[in-house]
């Protein structure tokens, strides 16, 4: 599904992705996890072409990633990007952020588009907060918008990076939770994330990155009980 072939990247002097090489199968989680600053924001944002790569290759579902114009607007659709803060807009309706990109980019009907969208907040378990506006949400209530947002553009991927970072410790699960139901579902799923117990329970393998290069990919099962280098091994003794 999603194929990344000797991808490098600079921020000037700095080295932010280092012969990154990793390919996702349709269906597949993948976690991702590293220290602060070892490029997985990054990582997330050349996916759907947020930031541009110096060298490498990135292929969606065979073809390389559109440069610009309409087919850009497409590659955003089909790869659905969930951030730590939720980014919806403030002065539309709950509905109205989810039909937005819907009507204007996938150019369904409006009709057609509510209907979709209030099935996906009634999956998210919002349906009820429909007609409000973001700012009577709790946090948990907007990320959980927020996927519904990305998932009613019908995308091939969901990126989602730290998407429960931002959240009281009681709305973190009701986020996961909606997360792992997606897994399970079979979307294919980028994950950056520190919750190893999603971890555990969703992804089919971890990527570990540090200093924008991926030290060590396994199972989560063998990447948490059984960590191969040191800076993996170092990084896991400070979180858990
Ligand atoms: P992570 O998500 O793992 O914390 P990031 O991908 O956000 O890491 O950042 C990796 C490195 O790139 C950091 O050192 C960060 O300061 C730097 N960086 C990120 N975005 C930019 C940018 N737009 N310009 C310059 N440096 C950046
Ligand atoms: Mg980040």
């Amino acid at each position: 599904m999603v194929v990344l072939d000797h991808v490098d990247k600079h921020y000037g002097s700095l080295h932010v992705l280092q012969d990154i090489n990793l390919s996702i199968r349709r269906g597949e989680v993948v976690v991702v996890i590293g220290p602060s600053g070892s490029g997985k924001s990054t990582l997330c944002r050349t996916i759907n072409r947020l930031e541009t790569i110096d060298s490498g290759s990135i292929m969606l579902e065979g073809q390389p990633l559109p440069q610009e114009g309409k087919q850009l607007a497409k590659l955003r659709a089909d790869v659905g990007m969930v951030f730590q803060s939720f980014n919806l807009f403030a002065h539309k309706t709950i509905l109205e952020n989810v039909t937005l990109g819907p009507t204007k980019v996938r150019k369904q009907s409006k009709s057609a588009a509510e209907k979709k969208a209030r099935e996906l907040l009634d999956r998210v378990g919002v349906g009820p907060q429909a007609d409000k506006y973001p700012a009577q949400l709790s946090g948990g209530q907007q990320q959980r918008v927020a996927i519904a947002r990305a998932l009613a553009m019908e995308p091939k991927v969901m990126l989602f990076d730290e998407p429960t970072s931002a959240l009281d410790p009681e709305m973190i699960k009701e986020v996961l939770d909606v997360m792992v139901d997606l897994a399970k579902q079979g979307m294919t799923m980028i994950v950056v994330t520190h919750e190893m117990g999603f971890a555990r329970t969703a992804a089919d393998r971890v990527v570990f990155m540090a200093d924008g290069q991926i030290v060590e990919e396994n199972t989560p099962e063998e990447f948490f009980t059984n960590p191969r280098s040191d800076r993996a091994r170092d990084f896991l003794g400070k979180i858990l």
